[in-house]
């Protein structure tokens, strides 16, 4: 494949529009959509602006196309599935560069995202065919009870900017296995990565209104109109707490089956017998992925005080190294966070953090524009209750908190309202049971810096959401059970 690429050679002239029922077309009205360069805050290109009536056509086309794809073979399903992954592989480069441009993430990360985002494609391609009910004698013998897997629906998938592949095919992958139509809403900001996987999708043989993508600014109509509707029978989400409690509210009335992949305030939490070295090399990409701008993001350090300096002067060293620019450049590291909005919250935690207490070791202050940047930054002596401790930092900040034992350890890291990913560092087996035990997280990663593996079931609990993505227990959140009860003849 070719190097020469920015990527958007994979959309092709009608694929900045809507895609509905197999076909491309403008949005009802003409309406666009701008979507800007974070590296520079100028406009890339445009996307259709879809209105909430575009939306309803898109539900229209998935419910058309319900009954048919249900009963579509499951190997048929599969073969779909492992064509896209084989596509997608092809063009990681494109698909790399595109996404760049259109995040900020610098291409070498992007490519990262490319194999794990396609790798949910040939996971439940696997997947397809392994759908099974059970068969059992009743404990009181006579009748046998049979269980059936159903497609659940029709599903609505909404998804955020920071993976715009990864978050798209780890909803997609297991709906389509299952039997499941969609309507896809992309973010707004990154609408462009998601139109690319629409078009290989279409080229895999995937049939006309199974999947449905729709651009718009008109994002909270859009799913409150078709959250009302009572075809409708499925919503998974993919963004920040605030907005996933108003899906949540808003699928009371029509009872949607719900998956919620919520925000995260990550602990990385490094003991007294932790290798250091390599809890930094961990550190890096545990707060360093994504430029930090990941709901797994280790968003809290919690060190041992008698290590903590060390690995602060240590991670210091690591993250003031990294050069900072546009993500397609060669050499750069650390490409820009989404938008101005972004850089002002981090900078507000970093300076209200400062003011609790903490000492800079390296980074703290934005550099000139323009780009919306943040430099990598690691702070010591950070007060457990700054509110850069509190709340999701999203960006390329380690702040450093100590404890004494293993029991503070474990209350600070537990104590937040969130509780998707964590970390921890020991070479302890004892200490480890305990404390993979002890905290209230769905995934803990010990002695790594990352948990993600579309083979694993993603997902959290409290405020994280609920449901899971990835692995066998991924599919199941698209499939419901019919038990049939029948005489023993
Ligand atoms: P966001 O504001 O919640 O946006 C995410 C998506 O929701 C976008 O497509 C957005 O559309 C849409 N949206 C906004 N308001 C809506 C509404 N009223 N109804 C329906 N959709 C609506 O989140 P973000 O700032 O883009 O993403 C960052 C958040 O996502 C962080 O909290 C992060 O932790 C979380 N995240 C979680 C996971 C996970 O798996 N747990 C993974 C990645 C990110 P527009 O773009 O049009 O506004």
């Amino acid at each position: 494949m070719s190097t020469q690429t920015d990527g958007l050679d994979l959309l092709g002239p009608d694929m900045r529009g809507l895609y509905i029922g197999g076909a491309w077309r403008e949005a009802e009205g003409g309406d666009r959509l701008d979507v800007i360069d974070p590296a520079d805050g100028s406009v890339l290109t445009d996307v259709a602006d879809a209105s909430v009536g575009d939306a309803v056509d898109a539900l229209d086309a998935a419910v058309a196309a319900q009954e048919s794809w249900a009963r579509t073979p499951p190997r048929e399903r599969g073969e779909i599935l492992r064509t896209a992954f084989g596509l997608i592989t092809d063009r990681a480069d494109q698909f790399a560069h595109l996404m760049s441009l259109e995040m900020g993430k610098t291409v070498a990360e992007a490519r990262g995202e490319v194999s794990y985002g396609a790798e949910f494609f040939r996971w439940y391609a696997e997947e397809a065919v392994r759908i099974h009910g059970r068969w059992m004698q009743a404990p009181a013998g006579g009748s046998r009870l049979l269980t059936i897997k159903k497609p659940v629906g029709p599903c609505l998938f909404i998804t955020p900017w920071n993976f715009p592949l990864a978050m798209g095919t780890r909803k997609i992958g297991p709906a389509i296995a299952a039997g499941c139509t969609m309507v896809v809403k992309p973010a707004s900001q990154t609408p462009l990565t998601m139109l690319a996987l629409a078009g290989v999708l279409t080229e895999a043989g995937l049939p006309d209104g199974v999947l449905n993508v729709v651009t718009t600014s008109h994002t909270g109509e859009l799913s409150q109109t078709l959250q009302a509707d009572d075809r409708l029978r499925k919503v998974s989400f993919t963004g920040s707490t605030g907005v996933g409690r108003v899906l949540v509210r808003q699928s009371a009335d029509q009872l949607q089956r719900l998956s919620m992949e919520l925000g995260g305030n990550a602990p990385f939490i490094v003991f007294e017998d932790a290798d250091i070295d390599a809890a930094v090399d961990g550190a890096m990409v545990a707060k360093m992925r994504n430029m930090g701008e990941a709901c797994t993001a280790a968003n809290r350090f919690l060190v041992h005080s008698s290590v903590a300096q060390e690995f602060g002067d240590k991670l210091g060293e690591r993250m003031g190294g990294l050069s900072l620019g546009r993500g397609q450049d060669e050499g750069v590291d650390v490409g820009p966070l989404i938008d101005e909005k972004a850089v002002e919250s981090v900078s507000q935690l970093v300076t209200d953090a400062v003011h609790d207490g903490a000492r800079v070791v390296v980074g703290g202050s934005v550099p000139d524009g323009p780009g919306y940047f943040y430099p990598p930054t690691v702070l010591l002596d950070v007060p457990s209750d700054s509110e850069i401790n509190v709340q999701e930092i999203f960006g390329p900040v380690a702040p450093i908190t100590t404890f004494e034992t293993e029991d503070e350890a474990v209350r600070q890291a537990n104590d937040t309202e969130y509780g998707l990913s964590s970390y921890v560092y020991t070479r302890d087996l004892a200490r480890t049971i305990r404390v993979a035990e002890s905290l209230d997280f769905g995934m803990v990663g010990f002695n790594t810096g990352l948990v993600s593996n579309p083979a694993a079931p993603f997902g959290g609990v409290k405020a994280s959401g609920f449901g899971r993505e990835g692995g066998f227990e991924g599919i199941e959140e698209y499939l419901e059970t019919t038990y049939v009860a029948l005489p023993a003849g």
